[in-house]
């Protein structure tokens, strides 16, 4: 299915103003006319329909129920982190244009005066706004590797979590598949280096299978991390070349630019030295995430099978609703 006819040309800024392409709707235009999505004024910041959560929640219960026999441990995290975990994780060093920081008044009267003075006349109001202890979690698994590691060394085996938050990134985008907040569901895997990377094999083939199962057209391609500046190039370089990142990815917004739906991530032992987190052996443990963009995988669904979702193939609604 390369040739979907009716996926929008990619919204790139190549588009001339005046070309057919760029009076056309775009899809984020159909989704906010059919109530899908509700708009905030802000790229990349939307809310949801009823009917968008059901889909989410479907899909959330989907991946529960392909991971049940693994019982893996449920945690749930607010989508605040702790700044000084965040700081240590190494977040910064390869992501700071993504990150968000939760801010606060830290002034006394005076600067509150001078604080709505400046809102009322439509000036920065931020001067007295400090860092507070906590940070938006830029991806759900970064809260539960101190967790892990505060509980001691890894029993025999390992260790597998279950995850979920809303995720912070600051990348406003007119593709509605580039939200700044969103949600992702994730497994988290901790122990030898042959144990996490077994489950990483586990989890391409359920996720491949479960995403072809929903109808959706789909590639499973090598990838990379957006590192920032010159030395992330060669971050994004070593990641490519060590297989550490796999992405599946499905034609959403464009057939040229498909979008990564789940991401299947090897660590090695960043995350194991960065907090101590040691296998029952004494030895570092090697971590290993999988990652379902729950938007993404609804906005894929919606793309492909319209959006009406009492229209969706009986198939796609079994599988999502039984
Ligand atoms: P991309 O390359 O498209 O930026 P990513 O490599 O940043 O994606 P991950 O960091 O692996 O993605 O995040 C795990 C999953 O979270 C992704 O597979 C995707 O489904 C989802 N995701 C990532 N960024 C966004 C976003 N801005 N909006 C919605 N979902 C996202
Ligand atoms: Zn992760
Ligand atoms: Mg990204």
């Amino acid at each position: 299915m390369d040739s979907l006819p009716a996926l929008d040309r990619d919204a790139s800024p190549e588009a001339l103003p005046d070309s057919p392409a760029a009076e056309a709707p775009t899809f984020l235009d159909r989704l906010f006319d059919a109530g899908l999505l509700v708009r905030t004024g802000v790229d990349g910041l939307y809310g949801r329909s009823g009917a968008f959560e059901s889909v989410v929640e479907a899909l959330d219960r989907l991946v529960s129920r392909l991971g049940a026999d693994d019982k893996a441990e449920v945690m749930r995290f607010p989508p605040g982190m702790s700044r000084s975990t965040f700081e240590r994780s190494g977040y910064l060093k390869g992501f700071p244009h993504l990150a968000g920081t939760v801010h606060s008044f830290c002034g006394n009267e005076a600067d509150h005066a001078r604080l709505l003075a400046c809102v009322e006349a439509g000036k920065d109001w931020t001067e007295k706004q400090a860092a507070t202890d906590i940070v938006l979690t830029p991806a759900a698994c970064y809260p539960l590797y101190p967790t892990a590691a505060a509980r001691g060394p890894l029993p025999q085996g390992g260790l597998l979590f279950d995850l979920q938050s809303y995720c912070f990134r600051h990348e406003p985008s007119l593709e509605p598949t580039r939200m700044q907040l969103f949600r992702m569901r994730e497994y988290v895997r901790m122990g030898s280096p042959d144990e996490v990377l077994a489950f990483r094999e586990v989890w391409l083939d359920r996720g491949t299978k479960m995403m072809a199962g929903l109808g959706l057209p789909l590639a499973v391609d090598l990838a990379n991390d957006p590192f920032f500046g010159r030395a992330g190039k060669m971050l994004a370089n070593n990641q490519r070349n060590q297989n550490l990142k796999f992405e599946l990815n499905v034609p959403v917004n464009s057939v040229e630019k498909p979008t990564a739906c789940l991401s299947f991530n090897y660590h090695q032992d960043h995350f194991g030295t960065t907090w101590g987190l040691t296998q029952a052996d004494g030895s570092v443990a090697h971590t290993a995430c999988v990652g379902f963009g729950l938007e993404r995988i609804t906005l894929a669904l919606l793309r492909h099978h319209g959006l009406d979702l009492d229209a969706w193939p009986a198939d796609v609604r079994a599988t999502l609703w039984g």
